[in-house]
C-alpha cells in the first residue's frame, strides 16, 4: 500500500495553459470529433484539427443506452 504514494499525482486546473497535440506539438484551441457507431453503441474519437491525428476514442456508451 505504501508504493500507492508514489503514484499520487496532483490535479490542477489550468484554464490559461493551451495543451499541445502530442502529434504536430501545435496547441490544441479546438478539437475536433466523429461519431462512431457501432454495436458497443455510440462512441466519438477525438482528433487534433491541424493534422487531424487521433487523440483519442471515448469509451462512453451512447447515451440513450445509458
Ligand atoms: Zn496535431
Amino acid at each position: 500500500m505504501l508504493a500507492m504514494e508514489h503514484h499520487m499525482i496532483e490535479l490542477e486546473e489550468k484554464e490559461d495553459v493551451q495543451p499541445l497535440c502530442p502529434h504536430c506539438s501545435e496547441p490544441l484551441e479546438r478539437i475536433w470529433y466523429r461519431k462512431l457507431r457501432g454495436l458497443l453503441g455510440c462512441r466519438f474519437v477525438y482528433f487534433c484539427s491541424i493534422c487531424r491525428k487521433s487523440l483519442g476514442v471515448s469509451h462512453r456508451k451512447g447515451f440513450w443506452m445509458g
